[in-house]
């Protein structure tokens, strides 16, 4: 059988894009690639001669077995998506599930995400965190989301759309409250900026000028009082006890 690699590609800076992504992409007898015209640009700027076949978000049911097949009679298969790790928000999770299901072997290389990009330089305690992605556009279900992430210990990362990114940080304050947060935007590009402060200091930048593509991350907030406060209590009664 074939292997099926999944290729990280750069989230700006072409310079990001690893020497043995280039020398898979160039090996491999085909590209499955979220945007072919996009990749093709990638693939000029390297030198690439490999030929592409689409794979997105609403071709992906439909191209999953032609791929399986090919992979099946010996193809090697390399997957990328417009920017970053494929499968990250982006196209690619349900290939990689039909290619174990089948047995064909997956190999994922490192590089270029957004996420870790952003975390690492954020200065908000990086461990434990939760990357969520994107949330939901309708409210109501966006809010749910929200909730079920207001009492999380993690640090949490969010993907958002430049067009939304005021919108939602209103939306994390409505159910959050006030809270650290920090926007990495534009990583690896020429105006990359870190915007780090409340979330209500974000709104303000956000709203006055929210250019470009943007991480969200949330430091977790203050831990319960109740959760914090009943140990010393326990303690204090058991030394009153003690002590007789
Ligand atoms: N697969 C990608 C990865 O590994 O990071 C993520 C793709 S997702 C469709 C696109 C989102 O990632 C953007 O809306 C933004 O939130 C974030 N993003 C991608 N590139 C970025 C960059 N250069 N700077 C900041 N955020 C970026």
């Amino acid at each position: 059988t074939g292997t099926l690699y999944l290729v990280p590609t750069p989230i700006g800076n072409l310079d990001d894009m690893t020497f043995r992504a280039v020398k898979t992409l160039q090996a491999v007898d085909l590209i499955a690639a979220e945007d072919t015209r996009n990749t093709q640009k990638l693939l000029n700027h390297f030198d690439i001669k490999t030929k592409q076949i689409s794979f997105h978000e609403h071709n992906t049911q439909a191209r999953i077995p032609e791929l399986l097949a090919r992979l099946q009679n010996g193809e090697a298969i390399a997957q990328v998506s417009d920017a970053g790790m494929p499968s990250i928000s982006d196209p690619g999770k349900e290939l990689v599930k039909a290619a174990i299901e089948a047995g064909i072997p997956v190999v994922p290389l490192p590089g270029a995400n957004a996420a870790l990009t952003a975390l690492i330089a954020s200065g908000i305690t990086p461990q434990p965190f939760l990357f969520y992605g994107f949330l939901p556009r309708k409210a109501s279900e966006q809010t749910a989301a929200l909730e079920g992430l207001a009492d999380q210990p993690e640090a949490v990362l969010f993907y958002e759309s430049p067009y939304r990114v005021a919108k939602t940080l209103r939306a994390m304050q409505a159910v959050f409250g006030e809270r650290q947060a920090v926007l990495a935007r534009e990583l690896t590009k020429k105006f990359e900026e870190f915007i780090r402060g409340s979330l209500t200091e974000l709104i303000d930048y956000a709203e006055a000028s929210a250019r470009g593509e943007f991480v969200i991350i949330v430091a977790p907030g203050a831990p319960k009082p109740a959760a914090v406060s009943t140990l010393p209590l326990k303690a204090q009664v058991q030394a009153k006890i003690t002590a007789g």
